[in-house]
């Protein structure tokens, strides 16, 4: 038996309506935002991500799926959104629209990590980003549009930290002061982060070795250090978000893994999920744009983990049932006649919308019966030979055994249906 592969999940029929709920929810709020779905490809230029998401960050040092193709390009699987997104605000010239430029996304994303729960090799992000305003109220209201989503999911336990991780003239004197307090610790970081010590010790903090964690807890918060512009722009955040009435907390030890963030970073975590609690993450950057050969231009996105979402929709059982789709009807038949008069009546039916299901298996009459109990149909009716000739039968309400004469038509079926189920 072929398998698949280590850190890929199928997502079985009774799942797959989940994810249709959360990714209906998804679009449904960038609608109300006026965020435009943009659709990139799966894979890019590595250089793309080795720029665009920094040469220092675990994605790109350890988890890309990069490939030589025959042409003898380097390729790479996204392993994230926003470096795709970036690329094409600038190849398409969607500057040159009025401003800002809201885009949302649904990708799969790849990285080759170790697989445990909530951590996949290919696993699925919904994200947004917005280009070209740097308002504090840019960024309220994109935390406001994934505060609303995950509301909107009904998901209980989800706390959203903000944090502030400073702009290249701050992190400047911060970084000298990070280096010295890690400087101390030297015998004892772990050999990435002894890299990382020289070339961006902020990623330190976000380091998930036990020893270099306990070690980051007392270093020097960049929170304490923003400069005037900074300090001004977080408060600017929280108090809009105040003003909305999202709900935060200030949590100076977020950092996020990717090195071109600026300024308001945020997350939100799950109490219901164990190590891998974060559901979704995003922030502000500003050199990207101009990075990747664009004129600089501020962005801002956050990109959500569905099958951690799911992870969390599975924990709280109760709301899984509400997605089961059942038929409306169920036609059983009797001989070859019934069967092909049943068929063309369930496409008609379909056609108008009732979820209407034959067998397809060559069933005898009660395992026809049975089957339409399996599937949980709402209504039955039998044809056969009789029936016919009638142009009548009786439809079954399958849940209090009520019977109703119905003749044989697509148009009074489905009235009788859509009346009953009322
Ligand atoms: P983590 O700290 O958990 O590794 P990250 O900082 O690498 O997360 P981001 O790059 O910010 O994650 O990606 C945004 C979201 O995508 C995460 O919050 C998470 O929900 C999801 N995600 C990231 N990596 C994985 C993965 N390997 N498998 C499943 N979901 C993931
Ligand atoms: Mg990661």
């Amino acid at each position: 038996m072929i398998t698949k592969p280590r850190g890929t999940e199928d997502v079985l029929p009774e799942e797959s309506k989940l994810w249709q709920y959360i990714e209906n929810t998804a679009r449904r709020v960038c609608e109300l935002y006026g965020y435009k779905e943009i659709r990139t490809p799966v894979f890019e230029h590595t250089e793309l991500f080795q720029r665009g998401v920094g040469d220092t960050t675990d994605v790109v040092q350890k988890e890309m799926y990069t490939f030589e193709d025959k042409g003898g390009r380097s390729i790479t699987l996204k392993p994230e959104g926003t470096a795709t997104l970036v690329r094409s605000y600038i190849e398409n010239s969607l500057y040159a629209n009025p401003q800002p430029t809201k885009l949302s996304y649904i990708i799969p994303c790849f990285r080759y990590e170790k697989p445990q729960s909530g951590r996949l090799r290919e696993f699925h992000q919904f994200g947004i980003e917005c280009f070209g305003a740097s308002t504090p109220t840019t960024d309220a209201e994109v935390i406001s549009l994934a505060y609303m989503f995950l509301k909107e999911l009904k998901l209980t336990g989800i706390r959203l930290n903000i944090n502030s991780i400073g702009c290249p003239v701050c992190k400047k004197d911060y970084n000298q002061k990070l280096r010295a307090y890690f400087e101390n610790y030297r015998g004892e970081l772990c050999p990435t982060c002894l890299e990382r010590l020289e070339k961006n010790p902020m990623r330190i903090i976000d380091c998930k070795s036990e020893i270099c964690s306990r070690i980051a807890k007392d270093a020097p918060k960049m929170i304490d250090n923003l400069c005037e512009d900074c300090s001004t722009h977080f408060e600017g955040v929280k108090e809009r978000l105040d003003n909305m009435g999202v709900e935060y907390t200030v949590n100076p030890d977020i950092v996020r893994g990717l090195d071109y963030y600026t300024k308001t970073v945020f997350e939100f975590v799950s109490d219901a999920l164990g190590a891998q609690s974060t559901v979704c993450g995003g922030g502000r950057y500003s050199g990207l744009v101009e990075e990747l050969g664009g004129k600089p231009a501020d962005g801002i996105g956050f990109a959500a983990g569905l099958e951690r979402l799911i992870l969390v929709f599975k924990k709280q059982q109760e709301q899984l049932n509400e997605f089961d789709s059942v038929p409306d009807l169920f036609v059983a038949t009797m001989g070859e006649t019934a069967e092909k008069f049943a068929q063309k009546l369930i496409f008609e039916l379909r056609q108008k919308g009732i979820h209407a299901q034959q067998d397809l298996c060559g069933r005898s009459l009660k395992a026809q019966m049975k089957y339409a109990d399996k599937l949980s149909s709402k209504f039955s009716i039998v044809i056969g030979d009789t029936e016919l000739e009638q142009n009548s039968a009786n439809l079954k309400n399958m849940t209090n055994g009520g019977i109703t004469e119905t003749d044989l038509s697509a148009d009074a079926l489905s009235e009788k249906i859509i009346q009953e189920v009322k």
